[in-house]
Formats: C-alpha cells, sequence, structure tokens
C-alpha cells in the first residue's frame, strides 16, 4: 500500500511538472564555442522558441571541446525534466564512427525533438593568401605541401569533415589545427595563423561579404541564393565530384524526458521554425529552415539514424579515430 501511495505521488509529481513546464529558465548546451555558427543557430532558435514556450528564459550553456562530445555527454547525463536541451548539428552522426569510446549513444541516451535547419559549408583562406581562385588555390596547395594548416572544431565537428572530404578529394594531407569551435578558428584564419578552414555559412557569410577572408567555393551541390554567396561556385562544378556537405542542426532532450514536455518543446519548436524574423535570420546567413517532415521527432530521429550509415563508411575509410 505504501508502494502505491509513493509511486502514485511520483506520477502525480510528473502529471503536474508536464502541466506548469516550463516554469524556470531553460537552458539549451551549445557543444562548441560562443560566436560561432551553432552558437548563432541556438540564439537565434531560443529568441524565436521562447515565446511559444511562454516567455520562458533560455540561456545558451556553451560547452565546448572534443569536437562537440563534452556537450552532448553532459546532456545525455542531465536530470530529464525538460530543462537542459541539447543543439547540435552533423556531428550526432559522425561522432559514432570517429570516436572509438563516446559516453553516450546517440540513438538511444537522447529524446528527439525535431530538426532545426540545413546549412551548406564554404571552402575559405586567410586574407592573405596568394591564391585568389579556386584554382589557383589547388596549384597553391600543390605547391605547399606539408606546410598547410587547416583549421577545425576538433574531431567530429562539421568543419574536420568537410576538412576530411577535401584532402581526401585532392589527396593530399593538411596539418589540422583543433579549436573548441569555428568562432575562435576563425580569428585565427582573419589574422593569418591558419590557411584554410571549412565552416558553416552562418559563420562565414559576413566574413566573406566584408572581405575578411578568401571564399573558394561552397560544398552543396547546388549554389546559393544568399547575395554574399551567390557567386560562389560549387565544389563539384570545381570537378570535386560528389562533393556535397550539408550540415543539419537539431534539439535533443536526455532520455527519459516525460512524453507532455517533449510534445510541448516539439510543438514550440514548430512555431518558432515558422517565425518570418527566424527564418528572414537564417535566410540572410544561407541556412534553409526546416520545413518537411523532419520536424517530427520521430522523422529526425531516422533522419540521424539514416545519415550515421551515410557518414559511418567515409569516415572509417578516412582511418581518423579519436580515443
Ligand atoms: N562550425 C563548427 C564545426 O565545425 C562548430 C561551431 O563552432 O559551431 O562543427
Amino acid at each position: 500500500m505504501k508502494r502505491l501511495l509513493v509511486i502514485a505521488s511520483a506520477v502525480l509529481a510528473m502529471c503536474v511538472q508536464a502541466q506548469t513546464y516550463p516554469s524556470k529558465p531553460i537552458s539549451i548546451v551549445v557543444p562548441f564555442a560562443a560566436g560561432g555558427p551553432t552558437d548563432r543557430v541556438a540564439r537565434d532558435l531560443a529568441e524565436a522558441i521562447r515565446k511559444p514556450l511562454g516567455g520562458v528564459s533560455i540561456i545558451i550553456d556553451n560547452v565546448a571541446g572534443a569536437g562537440g562530445s563534452i556537450g552532448a555527454a553532459k546532456v545525455a547525463r542531465a536530470t530529464p525534466d525538460g530543462y537542459t536541451l541539447l543543439l547540435h548539428h552533423i556531428g550526432m552522426a559522425t561522432m559514432p564512427a570517429l570516436y572509438r569510446t563516446l559516453p553516450f549513444k546517440v540513438e538511444s541516451d537522447f529524446e528527439y525533438l525535431g530538426l532545426i535547419n540545413d546549412v551548406p559549408m564554404t571552402l575559405i583562406g586567410r586574407p592573405t593568401l596568394p591564391a585568389k581562385n579556386y584554382k589557383e588555390l589547388v596549384t597553391w596547395i600543390g605547391q605547399n605541401k606539408g606546410k598547410i594548416n587547416l583549421g577545425n572544431a576538433g574531431l567530429g565537428a562539421a568543419s574536420h569533415l568537410c576538412g576530411l572530404m577535401f584532402q581526401s578529394a585532392l589527396q593530399t594531407d593538411m596539418t589540422t589545427v583543433p579549436y573548441k569551435g569555428t568562432a575562435p578558428a576563425m580569428t585565427d584564419l582573419m589574422g593569418g595563423q591558419i590557411d584554410l578552414m571549412c565552416d558553416q555559412t552562418t559563420n562565414t557569410t559576413q566574413q566573406i561579404e566584408g572581405k575578411k577572408v578568401i571564399a573558394y567555393a561552397v560544398t552543396s551541390s547546388k549554389p546559393l541564393h544568399t547575395p554574399a554567396l551567390k557567386d560562389l561556385p560549387t565544389l563539384q562544378s570545381l570537378g570535386l565530384k560528389d562533393f556535397e556537405v550539408s550540415i543539419w542542426h537539431g534539439l535533443y532532450a536526455p532520455k527519459g524526458t516525460p512524453a507532455d514536455v517533449t510534445s510541448k518543446l516539439n510543438a514550440a519548436l514548430k512555431v518558432a521554425l515558422k517565425d518570418p524574423d527566424f527564418i528572414k535570420k537564417q535566410e540572410a546567413l544561407g541556412a534553409v529552415v526546416v520545413t518537411d517532415k523532419r520536424v517530427e521527432p520521430a522523422e529526425h530521429k531516422k533522419f540521424v539514424a539514416a545519415e550515421i550509415v551515410k557518414w559511418g563508411p567515409l569516415i572509417k575509410a578516412a582511418g581518423v579515430y579519436a580515443d
């Protein structure tokens, strides 16, 4: 009888919690440095999603390091009450192949709350690089074998994946310089401490526009519409057959978060993704807000599973691992 009462009051507490959710600030963990592209998406989304969540405060918690795996691990271990969420990108699909041991399971340690956007990447160089277009870049790379530094946000990051594919397409090796995110890598690229980087347009558009870096190409299969990026050739059109990297961002909660809470979060996400201000901000940075079924948690999960299957063999073939 006593046990039954304990269970009943626990169930009641969960119901009350779901009814009153959210009643305190929500923290969204961004697994990369502040000021970078994942952080940009999170801050814009936080603004759009707080209204449908009743105006609750949203705190962005940058837990950077190890290609985004430290922040993801923090959320996997967090109390599943809807007050700690994770905003992560394609790394959710590349980390399982890149890390021999990961402190969480992408498929089973999270509740999937829906996909947010698709973002292409750009191949960019330091402003002092003598190569002013892609053709000159290929020549320069050939002349500087063993001396080129390529920045990234650590193993498992989108910039790492794109850089890996670029080196393999050109059959060349560069020295990769890992940062806690591409915001600090961008500072070093603009300052000439590193030579090249591949990064999401959500971090590179303004720098390209301001001529603070040299832009060589986009990684999408089609040219982009964003004014600052529309004249950039695709890597495919420059001869890198099949080269296509598209980054996506999704929202997650720790496994075991009550269903009432996850459905409130998914409903709020759907409203945020229709917010004209959010759409406008994302489009100006080359990102496309998700309007398809991947906004549904089950479809989000299916999509990530398919991405794991897609990228796993390519990464394994490249023979790069982290412990
Ligand atoms: N753009 C980074 C990456 O390479 C992540 C970031 O700094 O937001 O994955």
